[in-house]
């Protein structure tokens, strides 16, 4: 008997029927544009398709050059069709659908050729675009229709037509936008008619038997955005167009709203879908931060959508459905909404892969299979980095026992799940804990190894995953009793006072910046009302764009606080791409004070001396929190080196700089695969 009714259960369409209610999202994830992209793209959607999802949808797909989303981003043309085949005949081999999505990067484009309803920069990208003329228009949308058709001759269960997030189709919904006064702009009717065109067309050429999504934008949460009245007009034009399915879309790119990133509630969204429910009668797919199978399950449950959409977590876990429909749902590896190693990735022009899964994206490079040679490994910390080396070598039949000096396995992990917006750490831990069980890895809690303890056993190789230790900075009066280390903040040890200065401005000390400056009564990252209140959108989604004259909740820092960094660089250079622009838009809101270029002087009684620009300040704070960074716990090494035995260094353990979670467990990960 199943838990998840409603998620499992089949949904028929006019052309066929889907084998249950959850669908891959679009995720672009650079194999596109790889060496030998296409044979990696199969083995990785072939890989969900086995893990029992039910439709999976491509990243996009420019229908033509203005359209690539950067230069010589993956383009559907006649000359590739055959290999888009080895993608569609590995999913359908593996008993799965998959839909192709076509996406016009419009003014989002990064590239000289962009064009766009009118020439209007957009905010996050340096072209202009050119601005379409009619015949341009006619022959954009040939474009789309062309592309959908070659994906039907590539096998294709049918596409997605991208209509949302600010690319090409939006762009010509909204006035901020469509400046244009002839026949395509102007009146809803006429701005609406390039989507509904694209639509009707691509449906006369690919026939009944194909399957039509198209991704419409029901909160645009820019304040020019569409109206709710027009995004009804919209569904039901695209229905009676040919649509098959609508997917929802929330947001555009250049929006300062987080719409997919941990600090947005799970499944924040799903109302937006509901509302649009009964104004059509095709089926609607709820998106947006559903990452678990219960709140999934909830959604179709309250009818709130028809199907539901997640994307990164079938990077987290290919095989999500299947655990579900077993329910396993403890085997499941949540994707904790980081973005850390997908779409930050995607940013930085890398190959997405998943900072909890490595293997996403190297399905054929990255291989865990039964070792040849069974052997005895001691593994010493479970921090992500021993946790993710040992819960691997024991999938591959070795003997693993894993060390750990605290009472609970996960490392740095257990101070990262106590700052607001990384509860889904959470989940990362309740997976090792489940699958180490699973795998039969030993686990000795409360134990700090020694040399001694090793040398009670003979083991084949010794893993030393000791993490870190923070580091001290050489200050005059570092050890002044107002000093402490972010562990004794987070952990709760010692209790901050009103006013407080935080050295370094990495990733933990943003985090002790957000941690510190939390409002007690207000939880934006956990509660749905919570969330829109403290963004400012309007929960009936009435306002224009879903934002329109609301204004974001004030929420000054209840302590004074001072982030400091010795850098001139902008804070927060190094955090994410995607997140690092919210981390720091929440610390200007809440009035924390970021400087950066100091040189520290002393501490004392009156509180932390610096200069900055030359001149001398002190800043009479109660405590201050030291983030300076880390150095790898090597401590053991010299001990452990004795035995004779080989040892492997991994983790912080190995390399401390610039070590994040990703890093510590694709080593840990890699390492174990090859032993
Ligand atoms: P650790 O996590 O430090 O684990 C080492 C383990 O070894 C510990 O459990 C320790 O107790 C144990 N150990 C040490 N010596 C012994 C011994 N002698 N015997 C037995 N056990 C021993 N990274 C990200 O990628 N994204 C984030 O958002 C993020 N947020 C963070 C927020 C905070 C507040 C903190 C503190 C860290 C964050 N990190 C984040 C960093 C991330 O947690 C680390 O990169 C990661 O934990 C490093 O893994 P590790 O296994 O090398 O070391
Ligand atoms: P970090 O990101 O390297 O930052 C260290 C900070 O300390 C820097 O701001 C640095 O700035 C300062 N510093 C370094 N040496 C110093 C010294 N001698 N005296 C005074 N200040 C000094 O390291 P972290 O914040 O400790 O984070 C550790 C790792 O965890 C990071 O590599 C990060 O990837 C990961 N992490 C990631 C996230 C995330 O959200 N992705 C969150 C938390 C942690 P100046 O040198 O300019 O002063
Ligand atoms: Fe999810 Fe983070 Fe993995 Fe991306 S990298 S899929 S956000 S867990």
């Amino acid at each position: 008997m199943t838990n998840f009714p409603h998620l499992l259960s089949p949904l028929p369409l006019p052309m066929l029927t889907l084998k249950n209610r959850i669908v891959m999202g679009s995720m672009h994830t650079g194999l596109e544009e790889t060496a030998n992209g296409f044979e990696k793209m199969a083995a990785f959607y072939a890989r969900r398709a086995q893990g029992g999802v039910g439709l999976i949808v491509t990243g996009g797909i420019a229908p033509n050059i203005a359209g690539w989303v950067s230069p010589f981003a993956a383009r559907m043309t006649a000359k590739k069709v055959a290999k888009h085949r080895l993608i569609t005949q590995a999913v359908h081999q593996a008993n799965g659908k998959i839909v192709m999505q076509i996406l016009h990067s419009g003014r989002y484009g990064y590239h000289p050729f962009v064009v766009a309803p009118s020439r209007i920069k957009s905010p996050i990208s340096p072209f202009a675009p050119w601005s379409l003329t009619a015949n341009g228009v006619e022959s954009t949308i040939e474009d789309f229709v062309k592309s959908a058709c070659l994906a039907q001759e590539a096998g294709y269960d049918g596409v997605e037509i991208m209509g949302s997030e600010g690319y090409l189709i939006n762009e010509f919904l909204v006035t901020k936008t469509n400046k244009r006064n002839d026949s395509w702009g102007g009146s809803f009717e006429h701005r609406m008619r390039f989507a509904v065109e694209i639509v009707k067309r691509t449906r006369a050429c690919v026939g009944p038997q194909f399957i039509i999504i198209y991704r419409l934008s029901m909160l645009d949460l820019i304040p020019e955005g569409s109206q709710w009245q027009e995004i009804v007009q919209l569904a039901k034009a695209v229905e009676s167009a040919g649509a098959t399915i609508i997917n929802t879309g929330i947001g555009w790119h250049e929006v300062r709203i987080p719409t997919i990133a941990a600090k947005v509630p799970r499944a924040a969204f799903t109302w937006v879908t509901q509302k649009l429910r009964g104004q059509v009668n095709i089926p609607l797919i709820a998106t947006n931060r559903i990452n678990d199978p219960r709140v999934a399950e909830e959604v179709l449950r309250e009818n709130r959508a028809d199907l539901i959409s997640m994307a990164r977590p079938f990077l987290a876990d290919p095989e999500f459905v299947k655990k579900m429909a077993n329910n396993q749902t403890q085997a499941i590896n949540t994707c904790i909404a980081c973005n850390q190693a997908c779409l930050d990735y995607v940013f930085q022009k890398k190959r997405a892969t998943c900072l909890v899964n490595p293997q996403a994206c190297y399905e054929t490079e990255l291989i865990i299979k039964p070792a040849e040679r069974k052997k005895k490994i001691a593994v010493i910390g479970a921090g992500p980095a021993g946790l993710a080396f040992a819960l691997t070598a024991a999938q591959r039949a070795h003997e693993v026992v894993l060390f750990e000096q605290q009472s609970e396995i996960g490392g740095q992990f257990n101070l990262a799940k106590k700052i607001p917006g990384k509860e889904e750490f959470n989940e990362t831990l309740r997976y090792f804990n489940y699958q180490l069980q699973t795998y039969g890895v030993k686990v000795l809690l409360n134990t700090k190894v020694t040399a001694s303890h090793l040398a009670q056993q003979q083991y084949d190789c010794i893993v030393l995953a000791t993490g870190i230790i923070p580091r001290v900075p050489e200050i005059e009066g570092i050890h002044n009793p107002k000093v402490m280390s972010y562990i004794d903040v987070i952990s709760g040890k010692k209790s901050v006072g009103k006013s407080v200065a935080i050295i370094g401005a990495g990733g933990i000390g943003f985090d002790i910046a957000d941690l510190l400056s939390h409002h007690p009564d207000i939880h934006p990252n956990q509660n749905i009302q919570d969330f829109l209140q403290y963004w400012g959108i309007d929960p009936l989604n009435e306002a224009r764009g879903g934002v329109a004259g609301i204004m974001p909740l004030d929420v000054a820092s209840l302590r004074e606080i001072y982030l400091l960094q010795r850098k001139e660089t902008k804070m927060g250079k190094n955090l994410g791409k995607t997140t690092g622009w919210i981390h720091r838009a929440e610390l200007k809101r809440k009035k924390i004070k970021m400087i950066c270029g100091v040189v520290y002087q002393k501490i004392d009684e009156l509180g932390l001396h610096l200069l900055k620009d030359g001149q001398k300040q002190v800043l009479n704070v109660e405590h201050i929190v030291l983030c300076a960074g880390q150095l790898p716990n090597q401590e053991l090494l010299p001990s452990i080196q004795t035995l004779q035995t080989p040892v492997i260094m991994i983790g912080g353990a190995d390399v401390a700089l610039e070590l994040d979670a990703t890093r510590a467990i694709r080593q840990g990960t890699e390492l174990a695969a090859k032993i």
